[in-house]
């Protein structure tokens, strides 16, 4: 059964940034779906959350690398983050942080990536 190639974004609850998001997964890694993981502010969540905040984001990738085979994860900050009102540098940082931090939890992943969207809703990578 085909039921497409799926990725994984964690991604601010932020209107903003969903059809950015998607439309720049897709056409990067040719992919069908993604699976949208919100929170606001997600790259301080993950980086710097509680325990039961961090795990909770877990186990939301963990259904989507589980049940739809996502190979590719995305972390997100962005321009004007209300979840998470800091520089640009410190969004920066914390998106390291993410990425260090999904890499830890050992998944059969092909890709992790940050990202940056700027004051134009475009996308830059930070890594
Ligand atoms: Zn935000």
């Amino acid at each position: 059964m085909h039921k497409g190639k799926f990725g994984t974004a964690i991604n601010c609850m932020d209107g903003r940034t969903q059809l950015p998001v998607i439309n720049w997964l897709k056409r990067m890694y040719s992919l069908d779906y993604v699976d949208m993981i919100t929170e606001p502010g997600p790259d301080k969540m993950l980086s710097q959350g509680k325990a039961e905040q961090v795990e909770s984001i877990k186990s939301r990738v963990l259904i989507s690398v589980n049940a739809h085979g996502s190979d590719t994860v995305l972390i997100v900050a962005h321009h004007d983050c209300a979840g998470n009102p800091v520089s640009k540098e410190e969004h920066i940082k914390q998106v390291k942080e993410c990425i260090k931090r999904i890499h830890s939890w050992k998944l059969p992943l092909n890709k992790i990536i940050g990202v940056w969207i700027n004051d134009n809703w475009s996308i830059e990578v930070i890594e």
